[in-house]
């Protein structure tokens, strides 16, 4: 077969860097190198012939397991290839592993994985964010050039930004969630990794588009192109909120970008978007609400894992208490504790507030500017379990990512740098967001800042 090449060696790679433990199954790819045989055969011209990828096992490909990195579904196989998994293997593409994550895709390190955490390839012991941290980690160590994630509040950029590569949070609905695992399905988003512009343009012109089995995919199409903009004009604002708890690695690498967006004649203004210091209270609150909902399927009848004795409760329960991760069952129970009548007005509905002032001033910031700025993650990678056992502390990672999701905007990691903290090297990344619809512009200024 043409074609077998490359998805052979990205699986001799994945074999040969098992111990980062970012990838969870591979994929045989016979299959799709036979179909990919007929159809570049019949003269078919496509973008992604051949290229290997590597996709978040929260997202489906048919005849699979999908584990989302969970007891409950260790044993699961799609009945069902998403449909942005569809679009890519239309495109030529050739899907050769499933990559860990935090399980259901709660977490920010890649350290609630049911199989092991993922190991940050830049910094022995660290993690590489999460919670597609198999993905993040499995592209900075070129195991594949083109990974895809889910970013719910920072997913994707968050790991990139501590993996050190490219990552893109799409606008709400840009790309189809049909068979991604649902977490909290008002935030959720399919998002890709990529090593560089140009093929960053390429993934979003291929996942994104409408999709009839989603009924909030949008209907508006978007021309990806990796054509370097013209900053001069450019108005950036820079996010007084951003600074909050950053290192200095980060904070020097946001003022190298602001001289460097300056130079090339950008506007560059400081702002101050004061709602945000209640984003990681009100995305907590409505992610377990939605989270408790959804995941109230995997009960051990309808769907997954079944063990325990006695009646159908018993049976649920006891389920539900093995195959169910910590962090994952404190989610659902506070989930459910949100959504409980006497409590909701005072949780939920509050949250849901929020969240509308939160995504009012995103639409009055972008009235004055065509981009923000700020850090993605406020520090670089840090050390496995030195945030595990604190829940303030690993949300303190999602600060910057999470308002974004709460607004359906896109926003983007762009890896700008280096912090050098105990004799590690690791990557900094800053965060680019622009008004809902906008994504273009996102990959045109990565192409420019490349
Ligand atoms: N860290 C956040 C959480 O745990 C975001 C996760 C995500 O984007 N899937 O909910």
């Amino acid at each position: 077969l043409p074609m077998t090449q490359p998805a052979n060696e990205a699986l001799a790679r994945i074999r040969a860097a098992s111990s980062l433990n970012a990838v969870l199954s591979e994929v045989d790819p016979s299959e799709q190198l036979q179909a990919l045989e007929g159809r570049l055969g019949s003269g078919e011209a496509l973008p992604l012939a051949g290229v290997p990828v590597i996709i978040k096992d929260n997202l489906n490909l048919r005849g699979t397991v999908t584990s989302c990195a969970s007891g409950m579904l260790a044993e699961y196989r799609s009945p069902y290839t998403a449909t942005a998994v569809q679009r890519l293997m239309d495109a030529g593409a050739v899907i050769v592993a499933k990559a860990n994550l935090d399980e259901f895709a709660m977490g920010s390190s890649t350290e609630n994985s049911a199989f092991g955490p993922t190991l940050n390839p830049w910094g022995e012991g660290r993690v590489p964010g999460g919670s597609s941290g198999g993905s993040a980690a499995a592209i900075a160590a070129r195991l594949a050039p083109l990974t895809v994630g889910s970013d719910t509040g920072g997913s994707v950029r968050q790991p990139a930004a501590l993996c050190g590569v490219y990552g893109l949070k799409p606008t709400y609905g840009r790309i189809s969630r049909s068979g991604l695992v649902a977490y909290a399905s008002s935030l959720d988003t399919v998002a890709p990794f990529a090593l560089s512009a140009a093929d960053l343009a390429l993934m979003m012109g291929v996942m994104s588009g409408q999709d009839p089995l989603d009924a909030t995919s949008l209907q508006t199409s978007a021309d990806f192109s990796a054509e370097p903009l013209d900053l001069a004009g450019l108005r950036v604002g820079l996010v007084t909120q951003g600074k909050r708890g950053a290192t200095l690695g980060v904070l020097s690498a946001l003022e190298a970008m602001q001289t460097t967006l300056e130079t090339a004649g950008a506007e560059v203004e400081e702002t101050s978007l004061p709602h945000l210091d209640n984003a990681v209270a009100t995305y907590y609150v409505i992610a377990m609400a939605e989270a408790s909902s959804n995941l109230s399927r995997f009960d051990g009848m309808h769907y997954a894992r079944r063990t325990g004795e006695g009646g159908a409760t018993e049976t649920m329960i006891q389920s539900r208490e093995t195959f169910l991760g910590a962090e994952v069952q404190k989610r659902i129970m506070l989930g459910t504790f949100i959504l409980s009548s006497g409590y909701s007005e005072r949780y939920y509905t509050k949250a849901l507030q929020v969240r509308r002032l939160i995504a009012d001033e995103f639409t009055q910031a972008f009235e004055r500017f065509d981009v923000l700025l700020m850090p993605t993650s406020p520090f670089p990678a840090f050390r496995l379990g030195e945030r595990s056992g604190d829940p303030l502390a690993m949300y303190a990672a999602d600060v910057n990512t999470v308002a974004v999701n709460l607004a359906g905007i896109p926003a983007l990691n762009v890896p700008a740098g280096f912090e050098e903290l105990d004799g590690q090297r690791l990557p900094v990344g800053l965060q680019f967001a622009a008004r809902a619809g906008d994504d273009t512009r996102l990959v045109a200024l990565a192409a420019t800042l490349e």
